[in-house]
C-alpha cells in the first residue's frame, strides 16, 4: 500500500485548446508520479461562472500558478481533494476566482485527483465513485453545430445533438453517435444543402433553419436506430442566452427570421419537443429566467430540461431552480465553479432532487479522456462531449476504456439510461 500522494512540486505553462486558443496547463509530482491536466475553455460562456483567467490572460494565469500556488500546495497531500480545493479558494480570496483563473483551479483539482489515482494504482472514475458498481455514462453528441459555435450562414440553434438511449456498451454508443452524424452529411448533400464546414465542436454547419436542421437529423436517427437497435434519440443545446436581446425583450433567429416573445419561445420549444420526440432540451431560455424554465419544464412532459448557463454547476443557483421547479436536468462543467469538490457538490444536490446530470465538455477542449473518468465516478448518466475530432474522440475511446476495466473488477452494471 503506497502512503499519501504528498505533492512536491508544480508546473504550469500555456498550451492550446482545440480551438487554437490559449488555455493553462498545470503537472503536479507528488510519490514519484505525475499527473497533468489542462484546462478547456467555453465561448458562450455563462454570465455567473467564474472568471476563467485572471486579468492579464493566460501569462498571468501561469505566472500566478507558479508563485501563488506552486509554494502553498507542496507538501500537501493529493488524497484529500478537499483540503486542496479549499486550498484553492483560499489562495485566490475571491468569490470569483478572479485571482487564480477558474480554469488553473480546474488544472490542479482535477490534477490532484489523478495523481491520487496514479499513487494508488486505483483509477480515477472508481477513486471518485467509492464502493459499489458504476454505470457508463450516455454518450450525447453534435451532429450539427452553429450559434456562437460556428460563423457565416448556420443554424440559430448552438447544437443539435443526439443520444443512443438504449446502447448496450460504450463503443456500440460512440459509434451509433459516429453514424448519425456521417448519415447527417450525406443527407444533406442529397437535399442540395452542402455543408459549409464543422463547428467548434465538430458538428457540421448547416445553411438551414431549425426546423429543417431537426428534420434531416430526425431522419438519419431513424436510419441509424433500425440498423443498430440503439435507439438514437434527439437533443437540443438552444444556448437562448445568446438569442436573448434585452433591448428588444425577444429572442432572435437570425436565419430562422423570426423575433419571438417569452411566452413564444416556450411554444415554440413545446413545439419542437412534440414534433421530434426531443429527449433533451438545454437552455431553452435565457441564463436569469428560473420562472419561464419552470413554466416549460411543467409543459414538457418527460423531456429533460437542462440547465447551463442557467445553473453553472452552482448549488445556489440550484437551490433557486428547485424553489421554482425550473429544471429536471443540470450540466456540470467543472470550470464553471471551479473545483472537483464543488462540482461534486453541485451534483450531489442535483441528484438528490432527482435531476438528471450531465458532465460535459466545452467548446475549446483538449485531447485527454479525464472528463470521462469523472462523469463515471460521480454517477453522471449523460456526457455531452461531442462525437467526432480527437479532443472529442478522447472521452469517448475513454468510456470504452472504463467500460473495459469495471467489467474487469466486476463493478459494472452496464450503460446508464435516462428517462426516454
Ligand atoms: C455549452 O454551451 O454547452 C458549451 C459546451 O459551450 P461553451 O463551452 O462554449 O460554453
Ligand atoms: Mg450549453
Amino acid at each position: 500500500m503506497a502512503g499519501p500522494a504528498k505533492i512536491t512540486s508544480l508546473a504550469a505553462r500555456r498550451v492550446l485548446d482545440s480551438r487554437g486558443e490559449s488555455t493553462v496547463e498545470v503537472d503536479l509530482f507528488g510519490g514519484g508520479m505525475m499527473a497533468r491536466v489542462a484546462a478547456p475553455s467555453g465561448k458562450s460562456r455563462g454570465r455567473w461562472e467564474v472568471q476563467p483567467f485572471p486579468d492579464g490572460g493566460v501569462d498571468e494565469a501561469v505566472e500566478r500558478a507558479r508563485k501563488l500556488l506552486a509554494p502553498e500546495l507542496s507538501g500537501m497531500n493529493a488524497d484529500r481533494q478537499q483540503q486542496i480545493d479549499e486550498k484553492l479558494h483560499e489562495v485566490d480570496g475571491t468569490d470569483r476566482f478572479s485571482r487564480i483563473g477558474g480554469n488553473t483551479a480546474y488544472a490542479v483539482s482535477i490534477a490532484a485527483a489523478l495523481l491520487s489515482s496514479k499513487v494508488h494504482k486505483k483509477p480515477l472514475y472508481q477513486k471518485l465513485a467509492g464502493s459499489g458498481k458504476v454505470r457508463i455514462s450516455l454518450p450525447l453528441g453534435n451532429v450539427v453545430g452553429g450559434g456562437t459555435h460556428a460563423k457565416g450562414k448556420r443554424t440559430d440553434i448552438q447544437e443539435f445533438l443526439v443520444v443512443p438511449s438504449k446502447a448496450s456498451s460504450a463503443a456500440q454508443a460512440a459509434e451509433a453517435n459516429i453514424k448519425v452524424h456521417s448519415e447527417v452529411a450525406q443527407l444533406a448533400v442529397q437535399k442540395g444543402s452542402p455543408m459549409i464546414g464543422k463547428g467548434d465542436e465538430g458538428g457540421y454547419v448547416l445553411d438551414m433553419t431549425t426546423e429543417q436542421a431537426l428534420e434531416l437529423i430526425s431522419s438519419a436517427c431513424q436510419t441509424v436506430s433500425l440498423a443498430t437497435g440503439a435507439d438514437v434519440r434527439i437533443g437540443l443545446d438552444v444556448a437562448a442566452s445568446s438569442l436573448w436581446s434585452k433591448k428588444e425583450d425577444a429572442y432572435v433567429y437570425k436565419r430562422d427570421g423570426r423575433k419571438l416573445s417569452e411566452g413564444e419561445q416556450i411554444d415554440f420549444v413545446l413545439g419542437l419537443i412534440e414534433r421530434h420526440r426531443l429527449v433533451y432540451v438545454e437552455d431553452p431560455l435565457h441564463e436569469d429566467a428560473f420562472e419561464a424554465f419552470a413554466e416549460l419544464r411543467k409543459k414538457a412532459g418527460g423531456t429533460l430540461i437542462c440547465g447551463d448557463d442557467l445553473l453553472v454547476t452552482n448549488t445556489a443557483r440550484i437551490q433557486q431552480a428547485l424553489k421554482h421547479g425550473s429544471a429536471n436536468a443540470i450540466i456540470v462543467k467543472t470550470n464553471q465553479v471551479g473545483t472537483l469538490s464543488d462540482s461534486r457538490r453541485a451534483v450531489q444536490k442535483a441528484q438528490s432532487a432527482g435531476y438528471v446530470t450531465v458532465m460535459s465538455h466545452r467548446s475549446g477542449e483538449v485531447c485527454s479522456g479525464e472528463l470521462a473518468q469523472v462523469a463515471v465516478g460521480l454517477s453522471c448518466p449523460m456526457i455531452k462531449c461531442g462525437v467526432i475530432g480527437g479532443e472529442r474522440i478522447s472521452k469517448l475511446n475513454e468510456l470504452i476504456r472504463i467500460e473495459e476495466d469495471a467489467e474487469k473488477r466486476k463493478i459494472l452494471a452496464g450503460m446508464a439510461r435516462i428517462p426516454a
